[in-house]
């Protein structure tokens, strides 16, 4: 079992029952719909089809909505413009909607959703396009609405580029109507997860949670942020406090923030999630040459391993899976890459580092990493945890032991969601009332899927009366 998980993106290369099938047999635990790129329309039948699918092959695996977010593109043509190095381009603010199908009809004047471009920049700039592909700089601004930019570089600028403007606020609204329309289909169809695109601090997380009270108050789905700027970089600490997990989303934040500050700035935000029993998604360009060829550069191979060295709960693939060539190969490779350095981690030392972290001040925390310490003691074969809301298995995460973590759980959606979560088996069980009954169940199941052999010990951590939310507070020594 590998305990490092793997989301994967669906899109046209993957969109199929086969497909998925085979991906979560390579090691898939999550999928992400990126709803940059899709409507509730598009993707119902791809929900209906995971949903079955899991179902069928009691498979616990994350439905992940992406947002579209505050995003800034440039429009205002059809055809890929060719870019020379030096040439000038008119970029100009347009706050309508129609901006993705308006054509300004000359080849040197670009659109942006932007508002008042003019106002957000001084001549000298730097301007990205492309996802940093294409460099300019300002050379003039016009007025509040208006710049012009000259190009560093030559290349082929496609139809609703990215556009970034490296450390700049850009102001815009961070819910448009599409994503809260996106939002609101994300809730009603039961979502293990939202990922918010460009949340920046947490107001946006108080914003989306108050939405979601006015579509479901009871709604179990959890809120990814997203950190692709500075800003968010900037208020890391409250951001991790107010959201359920967090990707590090290293394709905007390489052009938004310093390229050589990513890598840094990614470590510090897994160590500050895992500190926090967060999980954290680490994100973009992880196998990207594998979208067009059979085997990983060097640097990518080492690029996941890093992640998987960092402690990360999942690694994610983005077009590799959406677009590419390989998309099933991709995942396998992962698997291979992510089984080889969990061999070779040193758990007694993780322990020990991790038990040293600043505790969450509760009981379930309290019990979780004391269950850990006994198993090594006494060598269990697993960490068994009964759990309704799934806190008290991510608290045993929390310390990323070298036991399985095998989750018990009555709730479909606390089953699902534990799937991205770092070394958590989630297990669906029938309700039961008598904690009797309950060890029963757990004993047959361990065995049945040779988790667990008669005679072995195993640590159960649970509570009392089961099936009863923040009752955690029992560890005990079974033998199966
Ligand atoms: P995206 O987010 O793929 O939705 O842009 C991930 C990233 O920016 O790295
Ligand atoms: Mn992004």
């Amino acid at each position: 079992m590998k305990r490092t998980k793997i989301v994967c993106t669906l899109g046209p290369a993957t969109n199929n029952r086969e497909a998925i099938e085979k991906l979560i047999d390579a090691g898939m635990n999550a999928i992400r719909l990126n709803f940059s790129h899709l409507t509730p329309e598009e993707a119902i039948d791809s929900i209906k089809l995971i949903k079955q699918i899991r179902k069928e092959r009691n498979v616990a695996l994350s439905l992940i909505l992406d947002t579209k977010g505050p995003e800034v593109r440039v429009y205002g043509y059809k055809e890929p413009i060719k870019i020379e190095a030096n040439s000038i381009f008119v970029i100009k603010s347009y706050e309508k909607d129609d901006i993705a199908s308006t054509l300004t009809g000359e080849e040197d004047v670009l659109l942006t959703n932007l508002p008042y471009i003019g106002k957000l920049v001084k001549v000298g700039q730097k301007v990205l396009m492309m996802d940093g592909f294409l460099e300019a700089h300002v050379v003039e601004v016009t007025d509040e609405n208006t710049i012009k930019v000259s190009f560093t570089n030559s290349g082929l600028l496609k139809p609703a580029a990215h556009l970034s403007i490296p450390h700049i606020n850009y102001g815009l609204r961070f819910l448009s109507e599409k994503d809260k329309q996106d939002i609101a289909f994300a809730i009603q169809n039961e979502f293990e997860y939202i990922a918010l695109s460009f949340v920046s601090s947490k107001e946006d997380l108080l914003e989306v949670r108050k939405l979601i009270e006015t579509i479901d108050k009871a709604s179990k789905t959890k809120l990814i942020s997203k950190i692709e700027n500075k800003k968010a970089v900037d208020n890391i600490e409250q951001i991790i406090e107010y959201s359920d997990g967090i990707m590090v989303a290293r394709g905007d934040l390489g052009v938004e923030n310093d390229i050589e500050k990513v890598p840094v700035i990614q470590k510090r935000i897994i160590r500050l999630c895992y500190t926090s029993g967060k999980p954290v998604i680490t994100a973009t360009q992880m196998l990207e040459s594998m979208i067009d060829n059979p085997i990983p550069t060097r640097a990518e191979a080492s690029d996941v391993a890093n992640a998987v060295y960092d402690l990360s709960s999942a690694v994610m693939l983005s077009g590799e899976t959406a677009i590419g060539k390989f998309p099933i190969r991709v995942v396998e490779t992962m698997t291979k890459i992510i089984k080889e350095v969990e061999n070779s981690l040193d758990f007694n030392d993780i322990l020990t580092k991790l038990t040293r972290m600043p505790a969450n001040p509760d009981v379930t925390t309290a019990i979780a990493t004391r269950a850990v310490h006994i198993a090594y003691d006494i060598n269990a074969k697993a960490i068994v945890v009964a759990t309704t809301s799934g806190y008290a298995a991510r608290m045993v995460s929390k310390v990323r032991p070298r036991l399985p973590i095998i989750a018990y759980t009555f709730d479909l959606m606390t089953y699902n969601q534990l799937a991205l979560n770092w070394g958590i088996l989630p297990r669906l069980i029938e309700k039961c009332d008598l904690f009797e009954d309950l060890v029963k169940i757990i004993r047959e199941d361990l065995l049945k899927f040779k988790i667990a052999e008669k005679k072995d010990n195993i640590i159960l951590v649970s509570g009392l009366p089961i099936g009863k939310e923040g009752t955690t507070n029992s560890i005990r020594v079974e033998i199966v």
